[in-house]
């Protein structure tokens, strides 16, 4: 896993207001301020695993058509992207930092 800073990337590529996204080997920060944020760097490596288990172009798929889900469900980008199950794994245990030690595969699909 590498980690980037590219502020351009992000403005460029992604939603407004995000400030770090992975794409797996790569978490991309638009400040290398967050390097030192220990619970924003285990949210993205939770997600690095998630994007390990589905290879990467499966995780991209089902985040999107989960997230146009939620968006219909919720009707509001906010909610809709916190409740996609990867977001809720990622969230529910990104102050804990042991979880990637003992996590089982696949468990995002415990937080569906
Ligand atoms: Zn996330």
């Amino acid at each position: 896993m590498w980690i980037l800073i590219s502020p351009w990337f992000l403005k460029w590529f992604t939603p407004k207001n995000i400030s770090g996204i992975t794409i797996f080997p790569f978490i991309i920060l638009d400040k290398n301020s967050l390097r030192n944020d220990k619970t924003f760097i285990n949210h993205e490596l939770i997600h690095i695993y998630q994007q390990m288990e589905l290879f990467i172009l499966l995780f991209i798929i089902f985040y999107y058509l989960e997230y146009l889900y939620r968006l219909l469900q919720y009707k509001n980008a906010d909610k809709a992207y916190r409740n996609i199950s990867f977001e809720r794994e990622a969230y529910a245990n990104e102050s804990n930092y042991d979880y990637l030690k003992t996590r089982k595969w696949f468990s995002f699909i415990k937080y569906w």
